[in-house]
């Protein structure tokens, strides 16, 4: 069975109009003879609007309650758009994540797929040209809904496409594939023709939200070929896949930006073995992410830790860091929201040196502040105050030339 999986975003779907240019590419495949499953997000915004009536019914609404509303949105695309298929005399039907079913842990709200049992849409596949599966969701191990985290259409895709062993899964999206940098905020952003799996997850995990990290992560573990092109013309998108030779000589690939951060500062936290366990154990325990960290230099038995979380999970930090503050004996606890993460992304940086610096130069021309750097063997990154998060952007592409296809060297 030739198989090919397609996932439609919000803005692909987000009315009737939209869902005709659905209509005619699922259309074209299968007149080309392939079975075809159309992964369905929910309709733009609406994902938005069910959050916010769980925070009008609920100070904190229960997370599996959560899931049982969030997921509805995607039950509301995919049955539309069946209807809109069949219309059409296209033999198909709607199958949802308890259908399938695809089997995640009990992790309500961000959970993770376990297993897909690919029989049963395998059989499917023998009695409909076009599955239409709702993006997003799962069903816990004591059989409840669960959702994957947001953007989590792109992972259930690329899972189904691996598991089903699909030729490629292709994400139809409101761009016409990855950019050098979101083509939103820099009209001189440059459409990557190929990039690897690790530069895309760590684009993806810098901010760029173009493909969900976890769908990165599921392509690269199981080698799915993911082609990231647009719903809305037919040009060729971009092709996520495995390195090749000739990929590694791109310095810098691209630049990411994430402005869903807060900075935590403990001050004058007594300097002493266990107070990083201290702090942040119970953070991971409660599974908030830490990204950049930074401890200051001793002094007289003191140091300060600064450390950046996801903005929804600020208020939880902070509750926890009060709760630990007397054992770490921090004196003060200071938080900013009005910060952002800039990255600059590049497998080539393994083997240059003098990006990290040429990115610092091209920020303090533009007088922009770093308040902390965080570096890995392919990216640097800034955080800024968040008000110079499009000039540091759209100056770092400029000194990277990412608009030119040959980089200049940086030494
Ligand atoms: P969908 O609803 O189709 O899943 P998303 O809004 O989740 O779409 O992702 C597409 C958006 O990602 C684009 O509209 C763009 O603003 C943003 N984006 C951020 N960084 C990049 C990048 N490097 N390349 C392409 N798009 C990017
Ligand atoms: N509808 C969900 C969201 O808005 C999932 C997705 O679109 O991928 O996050
Ligand atoms: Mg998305």
């Amino acid at each position: 069975m030739n198989i090919v999986v397609m996932k439609f975003g919000g803005t692909s779907v987000a009315d009737y109009d939209c869902m005709q240019q659905v209509l005619a590419k699922v259309i074209r495949h299968r007149n080309l003879g392939r079975k075809v499953i159309v992964v369905l997000s929910a309709m733009a915004g609406e994902t938005n609007k069910l959050i916010s009536f769980a925070y009008q019914w609920s100070d904190c609404p229960d997370p599996a309650e959560m899931d049982s509303l969030m997921s509805t949105g995607e039950q509301v695309s995919t049955a539309l758009f069946t209807m809109i298929l069949k219309d059409q005399g296209v033999a198909s039907r709607s199958v949802l994540g308890w259908q399938m079913p695809m089997r995640t842990n009990d992790k309500y709200c961000r959970a993770r797929i376990q297993s897909i049992d690919c029989q049963t849409l395998r059989t499917m596949l023998e009695q409909y040209d076009v599955l239409v599966a709702a993006g997003f969701q799962g069903l816990s191990p004591d059989e409840r809904i669960t959702t994957l985290g947001r953007g989590g259409s792109d992972t259930s895709a690329v899972a189904l496409a691996a598991a089903i062993g699909a030729d490629v899964c292709e994400i139809y999206t409101d761009v016409e594939g990855v950019y050098t940098t979101d083509p939103n905020v820099y009209a001189k952003a440059r459409k990557i023709e190929t990039i690897t799996y690790d530069e895309m997850l760590e684009m993806a995990s810098m901010g760029a939200k173009v493909l969900q990290i976890r769908s990165v992560e599921f392509a690269k573990k199981y080698n799915v070929k993911v082609h990231v092109r647009s719903t809305f013309s037919d040009k060729p998108g971009t092709i996520v896949t495995q390195e090749d030779n000739e990929m590694e000589d791109a310095l810098v690939s691209g630049i990411a930006y994430d402005k869903d951060q807060a900075r935590i500062t403990l001050a004058h936290v007594t300097d002493k073995p266990g107070v990083s366990a201290a702090i942040f154990s119970p953070l991971a325990e409660e599974g908030i992410l830490v990204d950049m960290i930074v401890q200051n230099p001793s002094k007289n038995g003191q140091t300060d830790m600064t450390f950046t979380v996801p903005r929804g999970d600020l208020q939880k930090t902070l509750h926890i860091m009060e709760e630990v503050r007397e054992e770490i004996g921090a004196e003060e606890i200071y938080h900013d929201t009005q910060v952002c993460k800039v990255s600059v992304i590049g497998v080539g940086m393994r083997n240059h040196s003098g990006v990290a610096a040429k990115a610092f130069q091209a920020l303090r021309e533009e007088n922009i502040n770093i308040l902390m750097i965080a570096t890995s063997e392919i990216k640097i990154t800034c955080l800024i105050e968040e008000k110079y998060t499009e000039l540091a952007v759209r100056t770092l592409h400029d000194a990277f030339e990412l608009d030119k296809n040959n980089q200049p060297a940086c030494t």
